[in-house]
C-alpha cells in the first residue's frame, strides 16, 4: 500500500521511481480495509477518490453493540464526517484498493519477483541485491516491505516484536452466503470483555461482506497475511456471540489469521539515502484502521520533501521527511497499542470536541498534502 502509493506520489512530482516487489504476482487476499477522511485526501491528491466512491462501502454509522444482548452501546453518525474532516470514511476490499494504487504506477517499473536481502550505501547512492542474485542501483531507497522489513533490518538489526496475545481473524465473502440477513448500512462492533469482532460491507453494491476479530489466543509460529484460521476455532470462540454474529461466521467460507503484536515506536527512520516507510518504521495494532492510512499520509510527505531536491542533497530531504512524519505516526501508533474501547465514541459535534486523546479529530483532520514541512 505505502511503497505504490510512494511510487504514484513521486512520480506525480517528476521523480523517476522503480518498485521492486517480491511476490511473484498480485493476490486478492480476503480483507476489508478502512480509508479514514485522511487517507482520502491523499487519494483525492492521487486522482483515485472517484474511483474509489464508484467502488467502496460508505456506511452511514459505526455501531457498538453488546456481545450478548445485541443492546447499542454508542453510535457513531459517519454523515458529519464528510463536513467535519473535509473528506469521506470508505469501507473497502484490500484488494480494490491495491488494484486502484496499482493502476497509477506503469507496469514497466513494478519489478516483480524481486525479493530484496541485502542493500550497500556510500555517499553517492545505494545498491540493491535481490534473492535471484540480481542487483540494482538508485540515488535513495525507501524502505515499504512491511512488517518483516528486511531494509529496517539492514539498518538497525533485527526487533523484537511483542506478541499482544490477540488474534485478528480476517475474512471477505459473497454476501448471498448471509441468506436473509442484511448488517445494514452500517459498520458494527461487538463487543464482549475480552474479545470483540467487527463487521462490514466492503463493497458499493454490498456484494461483499468483511468481519476481522480480536481474540485472545496462544502465539502463533508466524506472522502473515496468509495463515489459514480454523473456522471451529473461530466459531467456538464467538459462540455466546449474539445470533447475528454467529450467523457470519457460521456463513463464512474461510477465514485467515494474523496475530497482533506491538512495537514500540523506533527511534530513526533511515540512515543516509535509505529510509523507511509504512508498517517498516511504525507498525501498529489494527485497532484504529490507521496503518495503511498513516502509510499512504507518509508517501505524500515524502514526495513533497524530496520534490526538486539534487541527488547530493537526498539525505537531508530525507532526515526532513522523517521530521515530519514520526511525531504524528508515533503518536497514532501508541494510541493504536492500547486498543481503546472508547476510540470513535466521541460525538464530533459535540462543544467540548477539543483535541484530546480520544477524539478522532486529530486523526483525521490532518492533510498530508498541505501540512507544514517544518
Ligand atoms: C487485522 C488488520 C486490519 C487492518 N485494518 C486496517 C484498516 O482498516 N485501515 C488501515 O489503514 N490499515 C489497516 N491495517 C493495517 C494495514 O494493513 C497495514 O498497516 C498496511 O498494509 C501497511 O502497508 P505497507 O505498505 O507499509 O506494508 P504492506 O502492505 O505489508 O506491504 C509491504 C510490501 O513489501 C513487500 N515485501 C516485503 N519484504 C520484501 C522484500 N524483502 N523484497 C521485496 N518486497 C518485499 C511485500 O510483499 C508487500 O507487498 C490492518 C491490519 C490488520 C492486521
Amino acid at each position: 500500500m505505502g511503497g505504490l502509493a510512494a511510487a504514484a506520489a513521486l512520480r506525480q512530482r517528476g521523480i523517476s521511481v522503480q518498485v521492486y516487489e517480491q511476490a511473484a504476482r498480485f493476490l486478492r487476499i480476503g480483507a476489508g480495509i478502512q480509508m479514514s477522511a485522511n487517507a482520502m485526501k491523499v487519494h483525492r491528491m492521487l486522482g483515485l477518490e472517484e474511483r474509489l466512491r464508484k467502488t467502496a462501502f460508505q456506511h452511514r454509522a459505526r455501531r457498538h453493540r453488546y456481545f450478548d444482548s445485541g443492546a447499542y452501546e454508542s453510535e457513531f453518525d459517519m454523515s458529519v464526517v464528510e463536513r467535519k474532516f473535509g473528506a469521506p470514511h470508505l469501507m473497502m476490499h484490500r484488494g480494490d484498493l491495491h488494484a486502484a494504487l496499482l493502476s497509477l504506477v506503469p507496469d514497466d517499473i513494478v519489478h516483480l519477483n524481486k525479493k530484496l536481502v541485502n542493500l550497500e550505501q556510500d555517499a553517492n547512492g545505494v545498491t540493491l541485491m535481490f534473492a535471484d542474485g540480481t542487483r540494482a542501483t538508485a540515488s535513495a531507497v525507501i524502505g515499504a516491505d512491511g512488517v518483516h522489513s528486511v531494509v529496517r533490518a539492514q539498518l538497525f538489526g533485527a526487533e523484537q516484536p511483542h506478541y499482544t496475545g490477540r488474534i485478528a481473524y480476517r475474512s471477505t465473502f459473497p454476501s448471498t452466503l448471509l441468506g436473509d440477513l442484511d448488517i445494514g448500512d452500517i459498520s458494527t462492533k461487538w463487543w464482549a470483555p475480552d474479545r470483540h469482532i467487527v463487521i462490514y460491507y466492503v463493497t458499493k453494491q454490498k456484494d461483499e461482506v468483511y468481519f476481522t476479530t480480536s481474540i485472545p489466543a496462544a502465539k502463533p509460529d508466524l506472522e502473515s497475511w496468509s495463515l489459514k484460521g480454523d473456522l471451529a476455532e473461530l466459531r467456538s470462540a464467538f459462540a455466546a456471540f449474539h445470533p447475528e454474529v454467529r450467523q457470519v461466521l457460521a456463513a463464512c467460507p474461510d477465514a485467515n489469521k494474523w496475530p497482533i503484536f506491538d512495537r514500540d515506536p523506533q527511534e530513526q527512520w533511515g540512515v543516509g539515502r535509505v529510509y523507511l516507510l509504512g508498517d517498516a518504521c511504525h507498525p501498529m495494532t489494527p485497532y484504529m484502521a490507521q496503518g495503511a492510512a498513516t502509510a499512504i499520509e507518509d508517501a505524500v510527505i515524502l514526495a513533497r520533501c524530496l520534490e526538486g531536491v539534487a541527488s547530493a542533497d537526498l539525505p537531508s530531504a530525507l532526515q526532513q521527511y522523517e521530521r515530519v512524519r514520526k511525531p504524528r505516526a508515533s503518536r497514532i501508533q501508541s494510541l493504536s497499542n492500547l486498543n481503546k474501547r472508547n476510540w470513535m465514541r466521541v460525538d464530533p459535534n459535540a462543544p467540548d470536541a477539543a483535541v484530546k486523546e480520544n477524539d478522532p479529530g486529530w486523526v483525521y483532520e490532518y492533510d498530508a498534502c498541505t501540512a507544514p514541512l517544518q
